[in-house]
């Protein structure tokens, strides 16, 4: 199993199959503790870890009669640590039954997907503008433009909200696949940082628009993001952030 940049990761990465999978069984592999504390490694999972701008999901693993709680999920030296508020190795190389909070993920994948979709569209719409970040956790959404013009004057809010809408009656859907690095280059000629070429990625788009590297979880159907709004916009120089919320 890889993670988007290509790794060999010790844990298979079950969310990238089905973001609406809030129960799964896997086994507890090990424990162990680092700076952010205990954590338990299972040999899949479905709890996303931190990053991409995306928060962790929260849940618990049952084994056997104990509930441990996750509170925190974050992928360190290529394995997904389920962080817990104490040692739990008695519980290790048990078959345990895993359970992500499920509102907490599907607000999570609709930000995201949302951060997607409005870079799409904003790239569709002004080609001189390139997304080169995105942050998705609730109430604090943004995505980041840099633009290789020095003219942003022709911008409309209006225009790229009614796009998002339209696109959202549309009701395209997103997908994901795995490629080589010379199809990823390929996919994706410009992007704004490098990837290993070497290595499988995971990439991900909307409809048929174009991919982009992504190792986080979605919504399956554009229609979930229904009551996406941006917030506010702002154009420093030659980049440009818009906020939204959904
Ligand atoms: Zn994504």
């Amino acid at each position: 199993m890889t993670n988007k940049y290509g790794d060999e990761m010790a844990t298979k990465l079950s969310y990238y199959e089905d973001t609406y999978r809030f129960e799964d069984r896997a086994i507890i592999n090990a424990t162990g503790i680092d700076e952010i504390g205990h954590f338990i490694l299972l040999d899949q999972t479905i709890f996303y870890p931190q990053g991409g701008g995306q928060p962790s999901d929260t849940g618990t693993v049952k084994a056997n009669d104990i509930l441990i709680p996750i509170h925190f999920v974050k992928s360190i030296d290529d394995e997904v640590r389920h962080y817990t508020e104490k040692d739990y190795s008695n519980c290790v190389g048990v078959e345990a039954l895993c359970s992500i909070n499920p509102e907490a993920r599907i607000k999570h994948a609709k930000l995201h997907t949302s951060g997607h979709l409005i870079s799409t569209v904003v790239e569709k719409l002004y080609p001189q503008l390139q997304a080169i970040k995105g942050h998705h956790f609730p109430d604090q959404c943004y995505v980041e433009f840099s633009s290789c013009s020095d003219y942003l004057d022709d911008f409309s809010l209006q225009l790229v909200q009614n796009e998002l809408e339209k696109i959202i009656q549309q009701d395209c859907t997103t997908s994901n696949i795995e490629v080589s690095g010379a199809q990823l280059k390929e996919l994706c000629p410009n992007l704004p940082y490098s990837i290993p070429s070497n290595k499988q990625m995971r990439v991900t788009r909307i409809g048929d628009f174009p991919y982009t590297p992504c190792g986080g979880t979605h919504v399956k159907s554009l229609k979930e993001l229904e009551g996406l709004e941006i917030t506010k916009h702002k154009i420093k120089g030659k980049s440009l952030k818009i906020s939204y919320r959904i």
